[in-house]
């Protein structure tokens, strides 16, 4: 019975994995294993929550959040037409993976990067085809990428789960000769202080995705969005389809870009201040952790799943990789195995770093 229902999946579906990162694990005391805001949610948006009139959950909100746009629009620095909002950036990287590549078109994504893309493409009948990053700067290979002849390609900066920035020469590059889409995942462009968004419409062919999740610390509320041409955005919303974030959601985001985005950039103020400090006291601990543009560093170190281990027993949670691909001279001496942590106030990274002391033996 379990076998036939199985089988009623299409073939090429049935072995994409079900998400399931190593390390995240709620009952311990301290958890850095998600790259979200370690500080917490902003003050206005968890008061809009708390003021919701009945309506917002009686009924349905607009078909496409069309009431967030304009405050988007003018956070990210580009008109209203050109914002597309989604359930989470990974509803919009979903959806518009399944509007500009046809079933059977390949996907090229820099390896490794954010796990759920080939994940996606391959949910959406895509073939994603990796193309390792190289050096002791996690380098993006631009003209790699575009070999593959790819109908969409994937860049991340900073990159997930490496930390590092993507070279603007490489997004150039890459933006100046694709044939297709080029995504530009921004999940984390508060930190790094850099961001192609207000670009992306003039240059047609590519879609900057940004999300509330992170910088803003409202994950769990799934708001994200993405930024190109007005022709762009409309295409990925046929594909998105109507009511895919909540009213309560619409409403605290609305709040929080209203009243508080100089909490979020205190925040971010804070996050790279802490996140210096961190790769400092990692160096001197004897490890080589990524130059980090983000809210959290990754640090490839051999027996990384062992160490893991020993800090979710002393009660911290970290993320861990293992089998990760790459040029990197740090990876592949670490045998491809890292772990990342999440940057949040210090009290916490200490905690973090007496852990791993210890558990480094
Ligand atoms: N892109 C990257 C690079 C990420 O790390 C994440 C979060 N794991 C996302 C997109 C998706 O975030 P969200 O759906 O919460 O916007």
């Amino acid at each position: 019975m379990t076998t036939a229902m199985i089988d009623l999946a299409r073939p090429d579906y049935r072995d994409i994995p079900v998400y399931s990162p190593l390390g995240s694990d709620a009952s311990c005391a301290v958890d850095v294993s998600d790259t979200v805001n370690l500080w917490g949610a902003p003050p206005s948006a968890l008061r809009a929550l708390v003021e919701l009139p009945a309506d917002a959950v009686a009924r349905y909100g607009a078909l496409y959040a069309t009431g967030l746009k304009a405050p988007l629009a003018a956070y990210a620095g580009v008109a209203p037409d050109q914002i597309v909002i989604g359930c989470g950036s990974d509803d919009v990287l979903d959806c518009a993976l399944r509007a500009f590549g046809e079933p059977g078109a390949t996907v090229a994504h820099p390896a490794p990067s954010f796990s759920m893309i080939p994940a996606y493409a391959r949910a959406n009948g895509m073939t994603p085809a990796a193309v390792p990053l190289a050096g002791d700067d996690y380098a993006v290979d631009a003209d790699g990428l575009l070999a593959t002849g790819a109908r969409v390609i994937y860049l991340c900066s900073p990159n997930n789960p490496t930390s590092t920035r993507t070279s603007r020469e490489a997004v150039l590059r890459v933006v100046e000769r694709a044939p297709g889409l080029v995504i530009i995942d921004e999940a984390y462009a508060e930190f790094a202080g850099e961001s192609y968004a207000a670009q992306a419409a003039g240059w047609g062919r590519v879609l900057v995705t940004r999300t509330m999740s992170k910088a803003f610390g409202m994950a769990g509320l799934r708001v994200g969005y993405g930024v190109g041409a007005a022709s762009i955005v409309r295409e990925i919303e046929k594909a998105r389809g109507p009511y895919k974030t909540t009213a309560p959601a619409e409403r605290a985001v609305a709040a929080a870009l209203a009243h508080d985005v100089p909490w979020m950039q205190s925040r971010v103020r804070d996050a790279v201040a802490n996140r210096e400090r961190l790769l400092a006291a990692l160096r001197a601990l004897g490890l080589r952790p990524a130059p980090s543009a983000a809210n959290f560093v990754f640090v490839p170190t051999p027996g990384a799943a062992a160490l893991a281990r020993r800090m979710r027993e002393m009660g911290v949670a970290v993320r861990l990789f293992t089998g990760l691909p790459g040029d990197v001279p740090a990876l592949r001496d670490a045998n491809g195995e890292a772990l990342r942590l999440a940057v949040g106030p210090w009290e916490t990274m200490q905690t973090v770093l007496d852990v791993l002391e210890e558990a480094l033996g």
